[in-house]
């Protein structure tokens, strides 16, 4: 009799974003007629520059990656003015959270995060069989978070800003609050801001400066990824920045060449790639006004963001499941969030042309 952990059991499988070839197969759209608004992916695609190293590495398969990830440390470390000691690399910062996880959580341990939040920092706590708690509303408020904190006392406490899958952003008062009741508290705080350089772009008050974050903090840790603005999300390239004890600690339980030589110089290429972000930013925060428009054109609430998606609100007398899978039916793939108990739908902005689609599909299936 094999004896799985019981609370392995109870883990949710991680539900990703519908894949073209889904609606190809099942409803045989055209490949590129397929509009996947799903993701948060870079709709302008793989940086250039990154193109242009894997191509260039691509005969170095055979050998074992730099271990040491000595220079992508190293640019990363120099972006954000600290010390390679206080970086670390992931398999995407997905993995960053999985080594977060580890060093802190077992069967009698707490998480507190918002309540609508990133849905891998649940899973990875139930892989220790520690316990979720959640505030009220998907916001980071920090009078729900602080009486939270003192009331469990959790282990970690998670910040998603921007906010994923609802795309408002915190306040830095409100940040430096929470970390601080976390503090005094003995929890590790995971800032994540896989969405950052879309908001330090939309609006530089929600900008979180990881630097000035570990200066003041030592139980901080700043989640970055390549998977979103960078365009790198099949690469799984993302960082931790904390201070040299917790990095230390997450060091231990990093599995050797956790990421491939590939991987590493795309990541390393896209940090130089500046047109392809700027193009990147100002197409996207074009477009994002464009889904406001539509938005309150069509009578529909949305959340407002500060992501590289938007967050509508449908209103009481229409599904979003019904939505979504009308949408789906003709090709274009968003996210419903009627799995996080929200009557909402979460679309990734794209390309001009892809929005126009998104925008009169989605006008039919609210007639
Ligand atoms: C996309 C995302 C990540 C990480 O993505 P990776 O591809 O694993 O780097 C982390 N947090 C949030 C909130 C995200 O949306």
């Amino acid at each position: 009799m094999i004896e799985i952990k019981p609370y392995i059991k109870n883990i949710p499988v991680y539900e990703a974003g519908k894949p073209v070839e889904l609606a190809v197969r099942e409803f045989g759209i055209a490949e590129d007629e397929v509009v996947k608004l799903a993701s948060n992916e870079n709709p302008l695609g793989t940086p250039p520059k990154a193109v242009e190293a894997i191509k260039k590495f691509a005969n170095k398969a055979h050998l074992y990656p730099d271990d040491s990830m000595y220079r992508l440390k190293g640019k990363l470390a120099n972006r954000f003015g600290v010390d390679d000691k206080n970086v670390i690399i992931g398999a995407g910062s997905d993995q960053v959270i999985s080594f977060i996880s580890h060093i802190l959580l077992s069967e009698d341990k707490k998480i507190l995060t918002s309540a609508v939040s990133f849905a891998m920092y649940d899973i990875y706590a139930k892989h220790h069989g520690a316990k979720v708690i959640k505030t009220k509303s998907y916001k980071h408020l920090s009078n729900e978070f602080i009486p939270l904190i003192k009331e469990h006392k959790p282990s970690i406490v998670y910040i998603c800003t921007p906010n994923n899958p609802t795309g408002d952003a915190t306040t830095k008062e409100e940040i430096y609050k929470i970390i601080e009741a976390s503090y005094k508290s003995g929890a590790v705080a995971v800032v994540d801001g896989a969405y950052m350089e879309y908001a330090s772009y939309l609006c530089s008050d929600y900008e979180i400066n990881p630097k000035e974050l570990i200066q003041k903090y030592p139980n901080v840790v700043y989640l970055g990824t390549f998977s979103k603005a960078y365009g790198l999300g099949g690469m799984r390239v993302g960082y931790g920045i904390a201070s040299k004890e917790l990095i230390e600690d997450m060091m231990r339980v990093r599995p050797p060449f956790n990421i491939t030589t590939l991987s590493m110089e795309a990541a390393i290429s896209a940090l130089d790639d500046d047109e392809f972000i700027k193009q990147s930013l100002e197409l996207h925060s074009k477009e994002l006004i464009r889904y406001k428009e539509f938005a309150k054109e069509s009578g529909l609430d949305y959340i407002e963001s500060y992501t590289n998606f938007i967050t509508y609100l449908m209103p009481n007398d229409l599904n979003s499941t019904d939505i979504y899978k009308y949408l789906f039916q003709r090709g274009v793939i968003v996210r419903d969030l009627a799995s996080y108990g929200m009557n909402a739908l979460r679309i990734t902005v794209g390309t001009e042309k892809q929005n126009d689609k998104l925008f009169s599909v989605l006008s039919e299936a609210i007639k």
